[in-house]
């Protein structure tokens, strides 16, 4: 049995596998991703107040943080990160907060970026403005892939929570997976990196199967 196959028989059955299993009753299922949150991870409170929006977000912008391909894999690591991103987005850019809704790590971790945005996905109504993106921060989710992709594949790893992530937020705000595209598609940047520009039609590939056993 395919992991793809486990999650179905999951979902139908009502059985839990890793977290919770959502779509009980359908042929589709996916599972709930661990994020943590602001508090977890150590993050400093927002320096004005932010602005939660009463709609849906449309699309998924894929990002990379343009630093160091790390091989620190641990928890430790991604929680230094994510304190480190939000550091240059509050310090150096005089952002109000982490300018990106989510964060993935080279070692497969998931981080809520700006505040808000995990409670706002778990309710799966409304969107807190970021800044990841100009004019596509009310209305695009963004996610910052730790490391520099312009020469380089991911690793598996960051691959496999990025796909669960998104699938999770296509199945939240009922967002297609045609809509996962990169920075560069709405902004001059190399982001996010060459190959894993050209990969985002896999990711498209991969969501599409996890949200609804197809490819
Ligand atoms: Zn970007």
């Amino acid at each position: 049995m395919d992991r793809r196959t486990l999650l179905r028989t999951a979902a139908l059955s009502g059985i839990a596998l890793g977290g919770m299993a959502l779509g009980a009753g359908s042929a589709a299922a996916v599972t709930v991703p661990t994020i943590t949150g602001c508090d977890t991870w150590g993050a400093r409170p927002p320096a004005d107040p932010l602005t939660v929006l009463p709609h849906k977000p449309v699309r998924i912008l894929v990002h990379h943080t343009d630093t160091p391909n790390s091989t620190d894999y641990s928890q430790a690591h991604a929680y230094a990160l994510a304190r480190s991103i939000q550091n240059h987005h509050m310090d150096d850019n005089h952002w109000s907060d982490t300018g990106q809704h989510f964060t993935n790590t080279r070692g497969g971790f998931l981080l809520e970026g700006r505040h808000n945005s995990l409670s706002t996905l778990r309710g799966g109504a409304e969107i807190v403005r970021a800044a990841h993106c100009p004019g596509q921060n009310d209305i695009a989710i963004g996610i910052e892939n730790e490391g520099n992709y312009m020469a380089v594949a991911p690793p598996a790893k960051l691959w496999d929570s990025l796909v669960t992530l998104c699938a999770y937020v296509c199945h939240q705000y009922s967002i297609s997976p045609t809509a996962i595209q990169g920075h560069r598609d709405y902004y001059n940047t190399d982001c996010p990196g060459d190959v894993l520009y050209t990969m985002l039609p896999q990711l498209r590939s991969d969501v599409a199967a996890k949200l609804g056993g197809q490819s």
